[in-house]
């Protein structure tokens, strides 16, 4: 039987890693919609490789003039555009897997309407389940959806959990969840060196090829911020027992610490196709064009705590899973807005940390009531962080 996949988010580097694994597997899956945000060649020439039923895309402009390439290319493929039709190829009832792969908040509507209809969610973007954890969680077990980690270090350790998990860590024998951190590209930079940083320094990550929002992420280690949160979420797990780990090579994605001792670890080269394949596949074990581990190459493995003076952001996020509540979506809806800035050149790249520190203290947690509450909050942290943009922080 062959599975129907939904891309959301096709034309980013997730996507098309996912579309790169499911090229090897033609037997296993088809491909039913892809949707793009921009980059509207790529998304034309994936859909004439994958032919899908349905391709989605941001305004009526770029459907039209998608539609029209597509109906020239011969192909079937009805091109739809907006939310409602993002959300529409997230939950048709012909789809068994989601690959939510759209970058930030955006993706929230879509990532949860699949998951409210029981689909088996690949969840690569990290900022839905941050803002929503709460609701995301419930509306996967109402609705009986299989959630399986994209991110490189959640899908490591549910490689390393025993398949209870879900009964609670502690049930488990579970101790601690090591979340492992390459550090970035400024991991040995210095506080006045970090106050110079460009946008293309940012990018420019060591070991992983991401998005740009992903990629300032890493360097400001808000990625691991968020990261945290999401292994929260996804395992259950109080924020004191995941700790964060600096491991340059990132060949260790993360590990499992047991009360008897043992720590399982999963390994491998830095290459999202095989988290991609294993969520895929689970659990069952597919090829995904991933060339095998060299330890001889890779000869040592360096670990070392994070600097929370230079990298202030886990901090932050540290505190916002603490508190709870709104406190996460504010954390990511200002970290969003200070990251586009400091891509802009508006902001400069210590300035971010400071952005998001900054709406935490004006917009204090509430207990989350439903997703239109969160979507406020999302929108006043927006609010807050574009005007300290604007005025530098003094006004506001
Ligand atoms: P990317 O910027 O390369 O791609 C983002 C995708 O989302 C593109 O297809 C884009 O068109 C689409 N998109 C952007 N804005 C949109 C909007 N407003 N509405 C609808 N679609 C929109 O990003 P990426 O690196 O592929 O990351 C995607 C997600 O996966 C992020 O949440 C990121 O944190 C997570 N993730 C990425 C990696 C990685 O290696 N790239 C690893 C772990 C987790
Ligand atoms: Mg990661």
């Amino acid at each position: 039987m062959t599975l129907s996949v939904t891309v959301l988010g096709a034309t980013g580097s997730i996507g098309v890693s996912t579309l790169d694994v499911i090229a090897r597997h033609p037997d296993r899956y088809r491909v039913h919609a892809l949707t793009g945000h921009s980059r509207m060649t790529e998304l034309a020439e994936q859909c004439r490789q994958h032919r899908p039923e349905r391709a989605v895309v941001a305004t009526a402009e770029q459907a039209s003039a998608l539609q029209q390439t597509l109906r020239a290319a011969g192909l079937g493929t009805e091109v739809g555009w907006g939310a409602a039709a993002l959300a529409e190829v997230a939950a048709a009832p012909e789809v068994d897997v989601v690959m939510a792969a759209i970058v930030g908040a955006a993706g929230l509507r879509p990532t949860l309407a699949a998951a409210q209809a029981g689909k088996r969610v690949l969840l690569a973007n990290k900022e839905a389940l941050v803002m929503s954890g709460a609701l995301f969680m419930q509306a996967v077990q109402a609705s009986g959806a299989q959630l399986l980690p994209i991110d490189s270090e959640h899908n490591a350790i549910f490689q390393c959990m025993p398949g209870n998990y879900a009964d609670g860590l502690a049930r488990v024998g579970v101790r601690r969840i090591l979340l492992t951190a390459s550090g970035g590209p400024f991991r040995n930079f210095s506080q006045a060196q970090l106050a110079s940083v460009t946008p293309a320094q940012a990018c420019a990550h060591p070991n992983w090829s991401m998005g740009q929002k992903i990629s300032v992420d890493s360097a400001s280690m808000m990625n691991k911020g968020l990261e945290l949160i999401e292994a929260c979420w996804l395992f259950d797990a109080h924020p004191d027992q995941v700790e964060v780990v600096v491991h340059p090579q990132s060949v260790v994605h993360s590990l499992v610490d047991y009360v008897d001792g043992s720590v399982l670890a999963q390994l491998g080269n830095p290459d999202m196709r095989t988290p991609i394949a294993h969520a895929l596949a689970w659990p069952e074990r597919i090829d995904s064009g991933v060339s095998a581990l060299d330890l001889l190459l890779t000869a040592r493995l360096d670990f070392e705590a994070p600097d929370p003076l230079r990298f202030p952001c886990l901090r932050l996020a540290r505190e916002a899973a603490a508190a709870g509540g709104t406190s996460c979506a504010v954390l990511n809806a200002a970290n969003e807005v200070a990251v586009q800035a400091f891509l802009d050149g508006r902001v400069g790249f210590v300035d971010i940390p400071v952005i998001i520190e900054d709406a935490l203290s004006r917009l204090p947690g509430e207990p989350v009531r439903e997703l239109e509450h969160i979507l406020a909050v999302d929108h006043s942290a927006r609010a807050c962080a574009e005007q300290w943009v604007r005025t530098r922080g003094t006004s506001c």
